[in-house]
């Protein structure tokens, strides 16, 4: 199994690290080439109108919308944007939604797992705020000062906060249980 990173910009580094330290192959993805190779994709978190830029310039738009629909995805932060700008998933945004206090920091979550609850440490980096959910097909998983910021719709998983820059790796082991499910 091989999950690839979109690394035009952003925090796909850490993703790369976290997915490797769970024994997964994980390459970076530039090129359309490599986004047809990969099984699974993250799109990181970073600056989401310079990914918007990058992948328009590098004509990879079409192709990752494409990808996107086909094959498992995570996404953080910007990424979740990305999705949302892709139409993938329907749902409206606020960009660095919590306002100046809020904006950026570490705060305790408690995600559900089809059932299990598990306490994650979420890293918010000006953060966007998932203002509401049009979709009755996507399910969430869990809440920051009562907003949706993790949430999952079939193969697409979507934090509003940075896993990769946590302690503990549940999210990721999470997605590529998600991932498992889906190729078998
Ligand atoms: N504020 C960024 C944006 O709007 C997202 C921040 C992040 O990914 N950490 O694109």
């Amino acid at each position: 199994m091989n999950i690839g990173v979109l690394a035009l910009q952003g925090a796909y580094q850490a993703h790369q690290r976290k997915i490797q330290s769970l024994g997964v192959n994980c390459i970076l993805v530039k090129t359309e080439e490599v986004l047809r190779e990969v099984d699974a994709l993250i799109l990181p978190g970073g600056e989401s109108t310079t990914m918007t830029y990058l992948l328009q310039k590098h004509e990879l738009w079409q192709p990752l919308k494409k990808r996107v629909e086909e094959i498992p995805v995570f996404a953080t932060c910007a990424g979740i944007i990305l999705l949302q700008k892709l139409g993938v998933l329907d749902i409206e945004i606020i960009r660095n939604g919590y306002g100046r206090q809020l904006e950026s920091g570490v705060f305790p979550l408690e995600v559900d797992f089809e059932g299990k609850i598990e306490q994650v440490d979420g890293f918010f980096i000006r953060a966007p705020i998932i203002h509401a959910i049009n979709d009755p097909g996507i399910t969430i998983m869990a809440y920051h000062v009562n907003t949706p910021v993790l949430i999952k719709k079939n193969k697409i998983l979507a934090a509003t906060f940075h896993p990769e820059l946590s302690q503990d790796s549940t999210i990721h082991q999470y997605f590529i249980e998600l991932i498992t499910s889906h190729i078998v």
